[in-house]
């Protein structure tokens, strides 16, 4: 039986050394305990701007990351992160949300970014998006964050 080749193995290089060693220190930091955003640009950006607008030191941090990202995307040529979508980005083709997951922790210095295409974030929520990353950690589990809503005291 002949299978084909598996297309983002095609497309995808090997991980460079840095790459290798910034996962690495990812894993170190991060201790088993991620913080994961879905970012989407029409929802998010504008806050995301506005926080570098004033200074706040994860908002500078986060564009710095979503910068150095798009610095590498003719190189890496990035795929949508759902699994069974082979969309790929460029600088003319950006996604339009990103999954990023950083240490749960004020001092984290690494991330994982991820771009996810127009349709995928058009149809999938944020919480679905977030379980995708079981695909890498098949033992993780969610913990959902209590939100600072208006409410009962
Ligand atoms: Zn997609």
């Amino acid at each position: 039986m002949h299978t084909l080749p598996d297309p983002r193995a095609q497309r995808k290089p090997a991980p460079t050394e840095p790459e290798t060693a910034a996962l690495a220190a990812f894993h170190d930091e991060c201790g088993g305990v991620l913080e994961i955003k879905i970012l989407r640009k029409e929802r998010d950006a504008p806050a995301l701007l506005l926080g570098v607008t004033l200074g706040d030191p994860r908002a500078i941090a986060l564009c710095r990351a979503l910068s150095r990202w798009a610095d590498g995307i003719e190189r890496c040529r990035p795929v949508c992160f759902n699994f069974s979508c082979d969309r790929a980005f460029a600088i003319d083709a950006m996604p339009a949300a990103f999954m990023v997951a950083a240490a749960y922790r004020d001092d984290a210095r690494h991330c994982l970014i991820s771009g996810i295409c127009g349709n995928c974030a058009a149809v999938h929520s944020d919480i679905e998006i977030s379980g995708w990353l079981r695909r890498l950690w098949p033992d993780g589990r969610i913990i959902d964050q209590p939100r600072a809503e208006g409410g009962r005291a």
